[in-house]
């Protein structure tokens, strides 16, 4: 009898923790790890990247670090649909590919929520090629102003005000200063402005911390604006509070404002809002007991309010423990067990040795948070890439 197929799509957070934990496990089965590149990439630290705090190459590091090659071929190529009746992968470049078992674990895109020019002018905090042209936009908007003295070049408009934003913040205050000195520019004529809908930034904090986060970006420089980014054009972000509508002149336009699951999953036909699946308690896809999704692709929800949890790298790592598991049991004909979910706390990095979160039901903020965050990133170096990994990547940076 020939083996069963296990085929992993994404090697991000899901994906790579599921083929590490199934790879330890020695299934009776032949595994097939997908990526669209040959390098696994720690997406929490992408801001880092987009603000030119890190080199793209500090937070990546190759997928065959992973992957036990007696056990698993990786095939490097994006992944176009999922056939589902024919149970195949069709690929842009590869030819198609047949599964037995699947697990989808394509992460997420940037979603423009149908706003009149930001798939087309605004920049995103999404992969590595994204946040390179982040970095290389605001050089080239700085070295512009050298030469018109426009000021437009000088402002940078971050278009929600999230994780995600108070992350890029925290890096991209810290940076403005050496930036400032590079092109001989009075660090006073920058200007960082955050635009969001409602004062209430940081839903996912209680108020004293969400205001400690803001309160820190303010003192650094930036300016909230509350209003609905309305449309976008190249030097123009128009925002609409109440029926006022107002326009800011800016060289750089940055969108955080929402993400979606991978369009693979729209692509494939699946019943999904905003390419998120409603996945079974054992994360398998109703109607389609062979394939399992997790991570930004599924949609599990929260017994206490019936609302999806959050999209979080946490509870995609947790779910691929449960998905590694499961796939297991079902070659060995097992019954496959339901995912639980244990929040573990929410810590976002303002920059330098700053931070603030909640942890364990207690707030935390400052150098302790900083250095509570640095710890959380080397442990997810650890469950996926291995102590190696985490040596040669970790942040031991305590002190600068
Ligand atoms: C700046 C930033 C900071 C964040 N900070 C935190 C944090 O502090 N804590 C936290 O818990 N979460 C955080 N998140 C959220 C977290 O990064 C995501 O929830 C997490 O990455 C989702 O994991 P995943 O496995 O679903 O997908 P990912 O880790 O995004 O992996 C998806 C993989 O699929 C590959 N892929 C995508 N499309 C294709 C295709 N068509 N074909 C082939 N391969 C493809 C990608 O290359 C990637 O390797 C942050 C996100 C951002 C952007």
């Amino acid at each position: 009898m020939t083996k069963k197929r296990i085929v992993i799509l994404g090697a991000g957070y899901g994906g790579l923790r599921t083929l590490k934990k199934l790879q330890n496990m020695h299934p009776d089965a032949d595994l097939v790890l997908v990526n669209k590149n040959d390098y696994h990439c720690e997406t929490t630290l992408l801001h880092e990247v987009a603000a030119g705090s890190t080199e793209a190459k500090g937070i990546c590091y190759p997928i065959k670090q992973v992957v036990d090659s007696r056990q698993t071929i990786f095939i490097q190529d994006t992944v176009q649909y999922v056939d589902r009746a024919g149970k195949k992968i069709i690929f842009e470049a590869h030819p198609p590919l047949s599964y037995d078992y699947l697990l989808i674990a394509l992460g997420f895109e940037s979603e423009s929520f149908g706003i009149q020019g930001i798939p087309e002018y605004a920049m995103s905090i999404s992969d590595i090629p994204s946040v390179n042209h982040i970095r290389r936009h605001i050089h080239h908007q700085l070295a512009a102003w050298q030469e018109d003295r426009d000021e437009t070049h000088l402002t940078v408009v971050v278009g929600g005000a999230g994780f995600t934003s108070f992350e890029f913040l925290g890096e991209l205050t810290n940076r403005l200063p050496k930036l400032a000195a590079r092109y001989h520019i009075d660090k006073d004529q920058l200007h960082v402005i955050c635009i969001e809908p409602t004062p209430h930034v940081l839903p996912m904090f209680n108020r004293p911390i969400a205001e400690y986060g803001s309160r820190k970006l303010a003192e650094r420089g930036v300016r909230f604006v509350i209003g609905r980014v309305n449309r976008v054009v190249p030097g123009h972000v128009y925002y609409k509070h109440e029926d006022d509508l107002s326009v800011i002149h800016a060289g750089t336009f940055i969108w955080t404002g929402g993400v979606r699951g991978s369009s693979v999953i729209e692509a494939s036909g699946f019943i999904q809002k905003r390419g998120r699946v409603n996945v079974n308690a054992d994360l398998t896809v109703p109607g389609n007991p062979e394939i399992m999704i997790i991570g930004d692709c599924s949609a599990v929800i929260d017994p206490e309010n019936g609302r999806p949890y959050p999209t979080t790298a946490q509870i995609a790592i947790q779910q691929a423990d449960c998905a590694a598991h499961n796939l297991n049991a079902r070659i060995q004909g097992r019954a496959l067990k339901p995912f639980v979910y244990k929040y573990k706390g929410t810590v976002c990095s303002l920059g330098r040795n700053d931070a603030m979160g909640q942890v364990m039901g207690k707030n935390i903020k400052g150098y302790p948070a900083s250095f509570m965050k640095k710890m959380i990133e080397n442990r997810s170096l650890v469950k996926i890439g291995g102590v190696e990994t985490m040596l040669k990547k970790g942040r031991f940076d305590f002190l600068n």
